[in-house]
């Protein structure tokens, strides 16, 4: 990559005016200067970059990558119709031909809008474990599959909210995570991780979250939760057991710095100080948070306190779409507003959350995050050269403010170019969508929906 602006957000947080990036396999051997890198790397590709912004691949760190399918099949409700009259009944007649195609959906666009490494936070055993996998490993993205663990039907204190497709045992979960783990843990040229999907409060008992977190220790992986997501998370945990959300995490040995929360909109101040000590990462998703009416995350208050926050886009029904770049400029924005506070959360401090925060999070902070000597070549190149792009005072702010995952022109993953151009490489997306169209209003049908625009459609 020749003569490109390079946001490398290494420790000094230097951006390379004609800069250039040299890579070799599946890592940078160099950053600096195009002359420099020129003269020091002959490079048998050489990508021109001129005009164009070469930064690190952003971190996804909270996705459910089956719901790319029903996207829009739940627009203005309250989160638990939303889960248990839509969401959950939809997915749960899911095949796994259908789970593939959805990660594939998903995967298409996240690569589209720039995201290189994504945490899926629930996969359900009946969306097809491997075909998702093998799925990710053909597209090329890198990814940490999670496998949902459960052994109550509940969500909070909704004792139904669950439905029939979607329940799963305790026993089951867990001994199917572990097959996971063996089998996929590390493969795809590491591409792929294996973490423990558990499910919120109310669908495990404090023995199983116990027996998860020491699950997750001993086969050196992770664990990621919906943790406070909406207030009624908060007031189950406080009648059920008189404790606030990290309170219960740590009773139920769930804390660590292996650990996303996702949400975290219902966590009070009063648990910073065991999130910062545990050095647990909360994923902060303000699309699904404002969508769903679900509250406002103290997010700049969580920085300020120490703690890692990295950034997700949720899902299909929520978001309703899988692009960091948007949603960084939300996060960026909504925070000002809550705290009548323009300088809340600077464009660099969200841009730190898309790539630095989640390579911690994802623990691939050695190896991803920034752009540096012996780090892996996750970049993606951003096209400046478009009317809302110019004129560039600060490229960081045109990224976060003014661009969408459309400026993404070019996605190099594990040193591979998947995206070049904005055209898939590793992946037919006009089949993908073509049968995303078909074969979505059949998934409505079988659950007796029929969900079209709310304006006549003549
Ligand atoms: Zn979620």
């Amino acid at each position: 990559m020749l003569n490109a602006t390079v946001i490398t957000m290494n420790r000094r947080r230097e951006i390379i005016q004609d800069g250039a990036v040299a890579i070799e396999g599946n890592k940078v051997i160099d950053v600096g200067k195009t002359k420099k890198i020129k003269s020091l790397h002959r490079g048998e590709v050489k990508i021109d970059c001129s005009g164009k912004l070469v930064l690190p691949g952003l971190v996804d760190c909270h996705v459910h990558l089956a719901q790319a399918l029903i996207r829009g099949c739940a627009d203005d409700m309250a989160l638990i119709p939303w889960l248990r009259d839509r969401v959950l009944p939809l997915q749960g007649t899911y095949t796994p031909k259908e789970g593939e195609l959805s990660a594939k959906l998903c995967c298409i666009e996240m690569i589209k809008s720039g995201t290189t490494t994504f945490v899926e936070s629930l996969l359900h055993w009946r969306y097809g474990f491997n075909e998702i996998a093998r799925a990710v490993e053909k597209i090329g993205i890198r990814g940490v599959l999670s496998k949902s663990l459960m052994n109550i039907p509940g969500y909070a204190s909704h004792k139904d909210a669950i439905p029939e497709g979607m329940v799963e045992d305790g026993e089951t979960t867990m001994r199917q995570t572990i097959e996971m783990i063996r089998r996929w843990h590390g493969k795809a040229n590491n591409r792929i991780h294996i973490w423990f999907g558990a499910r919120t409060p109310g669908a495990c008992t404090v023995d199983f979250y116990r027996e998860i977190s020491e699950n997750a220790r001993k086969f050196k992986t992770g664990i990621t939760i919906h943790l406070g997501e909406v207030k009624t998370d908060l007031q189950f945990l406080r009648k059920e057991f008189r404790m606030t959300p990290m309170e219960f995490m740590r009773h139920c040995d769930m804390v660590g710095p292996n650990i996303i929360y996702a949400h975290g909109v219902w966590i009070p101040p009063s648990d910073f100080k065991i999130l910062r000590k545990t050095r647990g990462t909360v994923c902060h998703c303000p699309a699904s948070n404002l969508k769903l009416a679900s509250g406002f995350a103290f997010i700049p208050e969580m920085l300020n306190a120490g703690i890692n926050v990295a950034l997700g886009c949720d899902g299909g029904p929520s978001n309703n779409c899988y692009d960091m770049i948007r949603e960084m400029k939300l996060a960026a924005l909504i925070h000002k507003a809550r705290l009548f506070d323009p300088e809340a959360l600077p464009a660099e401090t969200v841009l730190e959350m898309a790539t630095l925060n989640g390579a911690r999070a994802t623990l691939w902070s050695k190896e991803l995050g920034s752009i540096e000597r012996g780090k892996l070549a996750d970049l993606i190149i951003i096209n400046q050269f478009s009317s809302h792009l110019v004129p560039v005072r600060n490229p960081v702010s045109n990224l976060v403010y003014a661009a969408n995952g459309g400026d993404v022109d070019t996605v190099i993953i594990d040193g591979k170019i998947i995206m070049k151009g904005r055209k898939i490489i590793t992946e037919n997306e006009e089949e993908v969508i073509q049968r995303a169209m078909d074969v979505g209003p059949d998934v409505d049908k079988r659950i007796g929906l029929n969900i079209r625009s709310r304006w006549p459609l003549k």
